[in-house]
């Protein structure tokens, strides 16, 4: 298959869609970056990359983050992380209060932010500097050395996440949080605002593609198992409220940020990254969910 042509025509056929959307804002951080860029790289089994446009260019990877954290809470707790939260789709925004409110105090799953939490309070009550384990873990999983969180983003979050100290906030009162809130959203914000490339962060996804190799780190150990189970969970819970709709589009387990990039794997045949800031109204990258849609039915490689 002539992987680089169909990303070079992919590339041709989103551009009508190239000013829509804007980038995320309400992290004050996001606002300033530049909304027009397009990043895309294939990586298959073999090593073999396919790249495009600003493949290169770090961004926020932002709930993409929320993965690597799930990677390690399962492995820290086995399943008794299911005790904590739930393995359901949300239907409802990321950071939904509502539902947690119903549901006293239990995320629906790992990878909504009341979930991301949770997994954050498991990693502080487990690991003695769970800041340094999530770096040097993701810099493993990505093999790249200079990966790093962006404390500017991380403080800029912070200064105006109200929303995830409400969550926090419920989900300690439902005792559902061991840890300090403070503690708890520092670490939740710095996961966020890791910075990584599509190349690194197609890299990062092979560990789930690859499970006939287990990864293991300081720890942590993706078994087939495990990773059978977190791809699950990207099918069915990776795009906000609109998982029913990538998976209807594209048929793959992945995971978008708000930082515009997604990030998807088909078992045993490749992972991909794909990064373009400006977000529909459910959060993801429009170009990003555009150019997966078309490289799947190029491709005929879906995993429908
Ligand atoms: N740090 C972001 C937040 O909590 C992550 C959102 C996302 O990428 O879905 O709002």
């Amino acid at each position: 298959m002539d992987y680089q042509s169909i990303l070079e025509n992919i590339f041709r056929e989103i551009q009508p869609y190239a000013r829509e959307g804007r980038q995320a804002d309400y992290i004050p951080a996001l606002a300033e970056v530049d909304p027009d860029r397009f990043g895309i790289c294939l990586r298959l089994m073999d090593g073999q990359i396919f790249e495009l446009g600003d493949s290169l260019t770090r961004f926020s990877i932002q709930s993409i983050s929320k993965v690597f954290a799930l990677s390690i809470a399962i492995s820290l707790e086995g399943d008794e992380i299911w005790r904590r939260m739930g393995k359901e789709p949300s239907g409802s925004a990321f950071n939904s209060l509502v539902q947690l409110e119903y549901e006293k105090g239990i995320p629906r799953n790992p990878l909504i932010n009341a979930g991301a939490l949770v997994m954050a309070d498991i990693m502080i009550s487990r690991l003695p500097n769970p800041e340094e384990f999530f770096i040097e873990f993701v810099r493993k999983l990505c093999d790249s050395p200079s990966v790093d969180y962006n404390r500017r983003v991380a403080d800029s979050e912070l200064s105006t996440g109200y929303l995830n100290a409400a969550i926090a906030n419920l989900l300690k009162y439902h005792h559902n949080i061991n840890n300090g809130i403070d503690e708890v959203l520092r670490l939740y914000t710095l996961m966020c605002s890791v910075e990584m490339n599509c190349r690194e962060l197609s890299q990062a996804f092979m560990c789930f593609a690859k499970s006939n190799e287990p990864f293991r780190h300081g720890g942590v150990e993706l078994t087939k198992s495990r990773v059978k189970r977190i791809n699950a969970i990207m099918q069915t819970c990776g795009f906000y409220d609109e998982t029913g709709e990538f998976s209807f589009l594209v048929g793959l387990p992945g995971k978008s940020g708000v930082g515009g990039g997604i990030a998807a794997i088909y078992p045993s045949l490749y992972s991909i990254a794909v990064w373009s800031p400006r977000l529909n109204a459910k959060g993801n990258s429009i170009m990003g969910m555009k150019a997966l849609e078309l490289f799947t039915t190029e491709t005929s490689e879906s995993i429908f």
